[in-house]
């Protein structure tokens, strides 16, 4: 009887491995959609970032019948951020997608540090990109498993001073200290155990242990609360900084100092320039989402720089 057990137990655990690692793949997935097999090219070159300098350059590209991209060109200088703007639909998420290749461009080219993604490995090209999204998935599992996750795939060994240094630079080392369980504390399914605002720091925390030359983040549409998300403000501040950014964003308040601000519309890049440049120019369809905001503001008393939440 024993030894009939034996190979079943080790089967259970074999097993039990490898549906973890499925389900966690499953779940990153599922941040940009189902995406469509993208195959890696036959003689992949080896994937360069010394700076993190992003072009798109003349992309176009569809779902279906209909052009979601039209000959969408900008550059993300490196260590520079710019956002995305632009109504629901327009397809700012579809650039972030085809910046990760989860789909292939139908015309033009993406490069990072001038080379086209599509000439390098998948891996390799998502090993260099950070995203903290809308909602972070967190994994049933310890804060200690979802900081480190940050570097799974990688062979370098993830250290506890590692995960804890990543904390610290997200501004939740001492919250997660203060927990019975601190580190080994369980998150729950999804991540439910903890506030909006710390999973966001646990992504946060897992993109600094990553630490990849771009970073692209989702702005949550859904508010945290004014002091949460203020506090939320820093911390992303701190992980932007001399990293190449790319956000979308909904608060026009948060994106106020990226050094360029594209807006997008039904698929194309109507508008660009900075927060000053494009309220100057009264005519424009920024100024018009600027004031909308603002009246939004009053109407609601809240200051809409100081209060990003709203
Ligand atoms: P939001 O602000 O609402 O998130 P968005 O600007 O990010 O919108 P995208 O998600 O990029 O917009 O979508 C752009 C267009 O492409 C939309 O019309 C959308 O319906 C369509 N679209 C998005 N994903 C798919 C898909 N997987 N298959 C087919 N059409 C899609």
């Amino acid at each position: 009887i024993t030894q009939l057990y034996g190979p079943l137990t080790w089967f259970g655990t074999y097993y039990r491995v490898i549906q973890k690692n499925f389900i966690d793949m499953e779940k990153l997935l599922e941040l940009f959609d189902e995406p469509i097999e993208v195959k890696d090219p036959e003689f992949p070159a080896p994937l360069n970032v010394p700076n993190g300098e992003i072009v798109f350059d003349n992309v176009s590209f569809s779902y279906d019948r209909q052009l979601t991209l039209k000959n969408v060109s900008f550059k993300v200088p490196a260590g520079s951020t710019v956002a995305i703007v632009g109504p629901s639909g327009s397809g700012k998420s579809t650039i972030l997608r085809l910046l990760f290749r989860f789909y292939d461009v139908q015309a033009g080219r993406i490069l990072i540090d001038g080379q086209d993604i599509r000439g390098v490995l998948q891996t390799q090209l998502r090993q260099a990109i950070g995203v903290v999204p809308q909602d972070t998935v967190l994994f049933n599992d310890s804060i200690r498993y979802n900081i480190a996750y940050g570097r799974a795939g990688t062979n370098g060994g993830v250290t506890m001073t590692d995960v804890t240094g990543a904390a610290d630079g997200a501004h939740i080392h001492d919250r997660i200290m203060g927990f019975p369980d601190q580190y080994e504390t369980r998150v729950g399914e999804r991540g439910q155990r903890l506030s909006g605002g710390e999973k966001q720091r646990v992504a946060i925390a897992r993109t600094l242990l990553k630490d990849p030359r771009i970073v692209c983040l989702d702005e949550a549409t859904s508010a945290l609360d004014t002091t949460t998300e203020r506090n939320i403000q820093t911390s992303l501040r701190d992980m932007t900084q001399n990293r190449t950014t790319l956000i979308i964003a909904h608060r026009l308040s948060t994106i106020i100092h990226a050094d360029q601000i594209l807006i997008v519309k039904d698929g194309e890049i109507v508008e660009r320039g900075t927060h000053a440049e494009l309220i100057a120019d009264s005519s424009s369809l920024y100024y018009d989402m600027w004031m909308k905001q603002l009246t939004d503001a009053v109407n609601a008393s809240y200051d809409p720089i100081l209060d990003p939440a709203n």
